[in-house]
């Protein structure tokens, strides 16, 4: 799950990206309107924690600019106790949520996990399945039948993608996008070796399924 912060007060903005981080989210930050602006626009992330009193652009005219060119993007605005009519203002403008400041972690946490939640899929939030392989991240590990390996973050999100996306090939560079984020200078091959070790691991706890390589395109998690 990758997920776009825009808050201009950066000891608030590095700490959200923190406590996200250690919840297995990968976490793109921007302190300013413009910027958040551009990142949102690209409509790569799955979910988006949006300030209202930004400089540049504000949060509402983010909103606004998006849901006018048709980026679904799921939003949960940020407000002080004080804006209500920010609130208002804010649904009206297409947010799905919005959250209070100061909050607790908890309610974050629980507010991103129902922003991110595919419309009307029943899901256990703590795990994703596929031809009985699990990914559970609460203890980030990859189980079938009672065999268990423990994976990396990287690993951990790299299988999210293909666990949740099963069947389809996955092109290298959404991939690379959606883990390392779109400015990346990560090269291929770095994606090559996190392959091959998620394939050591599929094999220790020997799983039935198998990450196929589409040579050129990408990779494919698929039934042995
Ligand atoms: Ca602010």
């Amino acid at each position: 799950m990758k997920l776009l912060v825009v808050e201009d007060e950066m000891q608030l903005a590095d700490a959200l990206s923190e406590i996200l981080k250690r919840n297995m989210y990968s976490v793109d930050t921007c302190y300013d309107g413009i910027e958040g602006c551009d990142n949102a626009m690209t409509g790569l992330y799955d979910g988006i924690i949006l300030d209202i009193n930004l400089p540049g652009m504000n949060g509402l005219e983010i909103l606004r600019k998006m849901r006018q060119e048709k980026i679904s993007t799921p939003v949960l605005l940020l407000t002080a106790r004080s804006e209500i009519d920010d609130k208002i203002n804010g649904l009206d403008c297409g947010a799905d949520d919005y959250l209070t400041k100061p909050f607790v972690t908890g309610e974050l946490l629980a507010r991103v996990r129902a922003l991110t939640r595919r419309k009307g899929e029943i899901i256990d939030e703590s795990r994703l399945d596929f031809n009985g392989l699990t990914l559970n991240k609460n203890t980030c590990s990859l189980s079938w039948e009672g065999n268990e390996v423990k994976l990396s973050l990287k690993e951990y999100q790299i299988m999210e993608l293909l666990i949740g996306n099963p069947n389809q090939i996955l092109p290298k560079e959404r991939i690379i996008e959606k883990i390392w984020g779109y400015e990346s200078d990560v090269e291929y091959n770095n994606i090559e070796v996190y392959i091959s070790f998620l394939r050591k691991k599929l094999a220790a706890i020997s799983a039935p399924s198998q990450i196929k390589t589409a040579r050129g395109i990408g990779y494919s998690l698929v039934k042995e």
